[in-house]
């Protein structure tokens, strides 16, 4: 019936096999492979890269997608086709030559990059990102819509429907609302202090609560590696093989737990995706903000609940019961929940945390459509930490050297994870119109969570695009106000203002 939606397929296979083994790779070189093995492992993924960029650039294909989009598919289908089609035309519009040359420039970046950062040398980076912004704001030009800026099109890449329209509201709701309630917290607020947490916590023993941790958020062993990692992420091969890392600090309790409980928020949503979109381009999350709301809304909303503890919190002590001696389930609580101004936005609490975001947002939009220079960033990153945080970096390593992204050449990356925030507060109370979390929570039974999750979100894949998701899912547009609610109910609570 479908033939030539059949012949595509075949490609496609290729193409995922190309994509599955990169991704292998990838995970490889951050879990296990030697460490002299990056350059040699560097160019066999190039070569992958290459082979995936010419047949999906190749006329064969560009034909197919023309051919297939005219027969009758089903909804599945269509949105492969869709994905294909639009990954495709990105892709097409760049010239060769200029693609390849930004793909060795990006190669290289990461390297002076890094170097700048550990030598707190901002001078030797900023050449590299003068020329990654040039080459962006040409690579954008190719790709944008009608009446899109250069950062529109930069945004969307990451976001569709996104773009500043969109953001520059969320981002004023959310400054006008949580900048002057980190000034309450930190002025008024009773300051709650964490050392319990800093204490000595054996990683061996660590390691054997955060297994029981991912399992117990849904994490399936039998589908799923959990291994370590310098800074934590996951790699969803298929729904049959997710991988997620964690991160074991000695003196940092919370650390390692957090970041295990935001991954297997990530995998479950890989695991939960249905078998006919797995391994397809519609497979995967619908976006990088939805994606985020699954981890952060079991990071944060689920797993930083006083419910969450009440099961939990004995089986913590029955490991670290010395360490943990005089600490309540309260003040334990209190403890992952409080908020301070920090100057990293990795380790940044849940209130401040989409200040980073926003100020990245604010400097982005200036450096790509703006008359920002590069030269200024260091001065423009800090006096805003200032306005907004209340703090100045004192260099470089911990101001605008800290974040890889640039350097990677993901420009307008970082609002998705504002998004997923406010996205997972909207899911949540959605959720709890249906589901009485609360009451899953202290029973030790995430079961209806995670089936609501799969059944409105999860299973789709991206067969449906991320905005349509979160208005099925909620029963209604992306609306911000249940973040900030979410918020300012939380750390008044909290911090009793
Ligand atoms: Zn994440």
């Amino acid at each position: 019936m479908s033939r030539k939606y059949d012949e595509l397929m075949t490609h496609v296979e290729k193409m995922q096999a190309l994509e599955m083994a990169e991704s292998l790779f990838s995970w490889d070189m951050e879990t296990g492979a030697p460490r002299e093995a990056a350059p040699l492992t560097a160019r066999v993924m190039g070569s992958l890269s290459s082979q995936y960029f010419d047949i999906l650039t190749s006329p064969q294909v560009g034909e197919l997608i023309c051919q297939a989009k005219e027969e009758e598919l089903n909804e599945v289908q269509a949105a492969i086709v869709r994905e294909l089609a639009k990954t495709r035309d990105r892709l097409c519009r760049i010239p060769a030559e200029e693609y390849r040359e930004y793909a060795e420039l990006i190669a290289g970046a990461a390297q002076v990059w890094a170097r700048a950062k550990r030598e707190n040398d901002f001078a030797s980076f900023a050449p590299v990102l003068t020329r990654i912004i040039e080459m962006s704001k040409r690579i954008a030009d190719y790709s944008r819509k009608e009446g899109q800026s250069r950062y529109d099109a930069m945004l969307w890449q990451y976001e569709e429907g996104f773009g500043q329209a969109e953001l520059d509201p969320f981002f004023a709701l959310l400054r006008e609302n949580i900048v002057p309630l980190l000034k309450r917290v930190t002025q008024e607020g009773e300051p709650i202090s964490a050392a319990p947490l800093h204490r000595s916590f054996d990683v061996e023993k660590q390691r054997k609560f955060n297994c029981f941790l991912a399992e117990y958020i849904g994490f399936d062993f039998g589908r799923g590696v959990l291994a370590e990692s310098e800074h934590p992420f996951t790699d969803g091969l298929h729904n049959h093989d997710v991988r997620i890392t964690t991160h074991y600090y000695e003196n940092m309790l919370e650390s390692a737990m957090f970041s295990t409980i935001h991954e297997s928020g990530h995998a479950i949503y890989e695991m939960n995706v249905d078998d006919a979109v797995t391994l397809t381009p519609a497979g995967g999350g619908a976006s990088c903000g939805m994606h985020e709301s699954q981890s952060r809304l079991m990071e944060n909303m689920i797993g930083r609940s006083p419910s969450f503890w009440e099961p939990l919190y004995p089986r913590l002590q029955e490991l670290f019961g010395e360490e943990l001696a005089g600490v309540s389930r309260e003040d334990f609580v209190r403890m992952i929940n409080r908020a301070e101004p920090s100057l990293i936005r990795t380790e940044a609490d849940e209130l401040t945390y989409c200040l980073h975001v926003m100020i990245r947002y604010e400097i982005e939009k200036e450096l790509i459509d703006g008359n920002l220079g590069v030269s200024e960033l260091p001065q423009v990153w800090n006096d805003k930490y200032e306005a907004y945080l209340g703090i100045r970096p004192a260099n470089d390593a911990e101001g605008v050297l800290q974040d890889i992204h640039w350097a990677q050449g993901s420009i307008g990356y970082f609002p998705s994870y504002a998004l997923g925030n406010a996205f997972a507060a909207q899911i949540y109370h959605a959720m709890g119109r249906e589901v009485d979390i609360d009451g899953c929570l202290r029973q030790g039974n995430l079961e209806p969570i995670r089936g609501w999750l799969k059944e409105k979100i999860h299973r789709f894949g991206r067969v449906k695009p991320a905005k349509e998701l979160l208005q099925e899912a909620t029963g209604e547009d992306f609306n911000p106000s249940y973040y900030i609610d979410y918020l300012t109910g939380k750390f008044r609570s909290l911090y009793r203002l």
